[in-house]
């Protein structure tokens, strides 16, 4: 698939639309999920062009791999959930439920998070 341009996340990192940053660097931006499903829910995104975890993990160079990973960790640091734990999710594709075209990885803490998966 390729990388479309006006995805909503596209336009977050080119600031046409807002949105509740928490964190940035040069690989990653942060920001608040708009319709949270945990105490904390956060979205960490690469600043650059690619569709999913799939196309992220085969396709960016690997200092991108590394800052991105690093800035997970930051987030993470930065929110104080390390201690109590946090989980990360990552959809890719169809089966997942991608919604949108822009690789992320979620956040998901402030509470007991349950069972990995609703069957
Ligand atoms: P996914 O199903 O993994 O693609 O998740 C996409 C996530 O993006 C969902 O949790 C949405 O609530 C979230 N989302 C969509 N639009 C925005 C936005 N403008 N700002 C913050 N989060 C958003």
């Amino acid at each position: 698939m390729a990388y479309d341009t006006n995805n909503i996340f596209a336009k977050i990192l080119r600031r046409e639309i807002p949105c509740d940053r928490v964190y940035e660097d040069d690989f990653a931006l942060a920001f608040s999920d708009i319709k949270p499903q945990a105490p904390v829910h956060v979205l960490v995104i690469p600043k650059g062009e690619y569709v999913s975890s799939d196309d992220f993990f085969s396709t960016a160079p690997d200092a991108e791999v590394a800052g991105f990973c690093r800035a997970v960790g930051n987030v993470a640091g930065k929110l104080g959930i390390a201690e109590n734990g946090y989980r990360l999710l990552a959809n890719h594709g169809a089966d997942a439920n991608q919604e949108v075209p822009h690789f992320h990885v979620h956040i998901f803490a402030g509470k007991n998070l349950g069972p990995m998966l609703a069957v």
